[in-house]
């Protein structure tokens, strides 16, 4: 017979999504809630592997105002949560090379400056004196938004992880749920291979692994794992401390100041759907010819360490919040690889979601799970 506990919530996964939503319904007063988290830590998933970017800088209004409520959330971070967070603020600069993303992102930055941020367009010359070390003939024109930056993710995810906990939501690591219960249309129970958890409500956070954990309800959850990769590079003296972080967005390529070196990824156009987050030495080397091309003086550095992690990608890259036919049972995920940023909004639009019965933030009644098969599908430009 297993140990059984009866709680308010359950939440699957302990990334950013679990862990703000855990916190974000502790901090409404819900104090009975359990965060299960497969492996023996939490935020090892997508956001332990991520790259740490946040920006205002996106294609749909949607993802816009999304940062522009999450953004603000990591300014306050350390305040409200008590945890450094290591943000820097240090801008992104998108590179255009093609004549049809001139189009697209300059329509983006008005939309963008609409919206409330700051974007700035930029001609080719004004982008070469920016970053001089850059090789950048090809560059057309691009944008930059001195407001975008980096935030370690392991801080923000162990900043809600200890404030969940200190409002009293029990957090098990080491604990995969194995199987979910559904009576009569209503979920009722979660199950790991030691325990069983009675809870009328559910929340599905497990990023990558949502259309597996989906299958356990019978819930087709269109979010598919692919591997991204990046690497960081020894010390680099000639980088100057404001170095932004760089975008060559026909590329999927980036770079930006990390320790005293350098981080770059580039996303493989062709890598399969999987779990695998092993390297890929291949790519590596495709990535590391297109890196030097961009800044020639990486030939000189060496290698300090390397990751893969999974992006979470829906069919158009946009997230997926809320409700599902199951009564209790809901879901927040597939982010598509820019998920880290909104985990602080994301956490708190699913506390009113579950406890009010819809976003009073900001509408995201577009980004439920009903869109995949009522075909509302949104575009998004700026996925790297
Ligand atoms: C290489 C890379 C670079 C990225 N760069 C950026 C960036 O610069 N900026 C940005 O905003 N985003 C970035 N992202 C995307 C970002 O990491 C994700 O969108 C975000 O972290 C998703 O958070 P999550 O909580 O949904 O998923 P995760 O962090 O993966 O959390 C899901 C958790 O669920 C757990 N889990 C799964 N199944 C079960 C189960 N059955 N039982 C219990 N637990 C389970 C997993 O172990 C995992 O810990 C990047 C991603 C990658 C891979």
């Amino acid at each position: 017979m297993k140990n059984s506990t009866t709680a308010d919530a359950i939440i699957i996964g302990g990334g950013v999504m679990g862990a703000s939503t855990a916190y974000h319904l502790a901090s409404r007063g819900q104090r009975n809630i359990i965060l299960l988290e497969k492996e023996e830590y939490f935020g090892t998933g997508a956001t332990g592997r991520c790259a740490g970017g946040i920006r205002y800088q996106f294609g749909t209004e949607v993802n816009v105002r999304l940062s522009l409520l999450s953004l603000p959330m990591l300014d306050r971070f350390h305040d409200e949560i008590g945890q450094d967070i290591s943000l820097r603020k240090m801008g992104y600069l998108f590179l255009l090379t093609l004549p049809e993303e001139v189009q697209i992102f300059k329509h983006n930055v008005e939309m963008q400056n609409r919206l409330g941020a700051q974007t700035q367009w930029l001609s080719g010359d004004e982008i070469r004196k920016m970053v001089p070390l850059m090789r950048l003939d090809d560059v057309l024109a691009g944008s930059f938004n001195p407001m975008d930056g980096l935030v370690d993710p392991n801080s923000v995810v162990m900043g809600y992880i200890g404030a969940a906990q200190r409002l009293g939501v029990k957090t098990l690591t080491s604990s995969p749920v194995v199987s979910i219960s559904i009576q009569s249309g209503n979920v009722t129970a979660v199950e790991t291979p030691s325990e069983l958890f009675y809870a009328p409500v559910v929340v599905d956070a497990t990023g990558p692994w949502s259309a597996q954990t989906g299958a356990m309800v019978g819930l087709p959850v269109p979010v598919t794992p692919i591997r991204r990769q990046w690497l960081t590079t020894s010390a680099i003296p000639e980088l100057p401390p404001d170095f932004p972080f760089v975008i060559d967005f026909a590329r999927s390529l980036y770079f930006h100041t990390e320790g005293p070196g350098l981080l770059t990824g580039m996303s493989n156009p062709n890598q399969a759907s999987g779990y695998d987050q092993n390297i890929d030495p291949d790519w590596e080397l495709v990535h590391m010819e297109a890196a030097i091309d961009r800044l020639p003086l990486l030939e000189h550095v060496g290698l300090a360490s390397r990751l893969a992690g999974l992006y979470e990608v829906t069919p158009d890259a946009h997230p997926i919040f809320g409700k599902t036919p199951i009564d209790g049972y809901y879901i927040v995920t597939g982010f598509s690889g820019h998920g880290f940023m909104h985990g602080p909004i994301a956490g708190k639009l699913m506390a009113e979601i579950i406890l009010d019965g819809q976003a009073s933030s900001m509408d995201i009644s577009m980004l439920d799970y009903a869109r995949f098969t009522e075909d509302r599908l949104i575009h998004e430009y700026n996925v790297v």
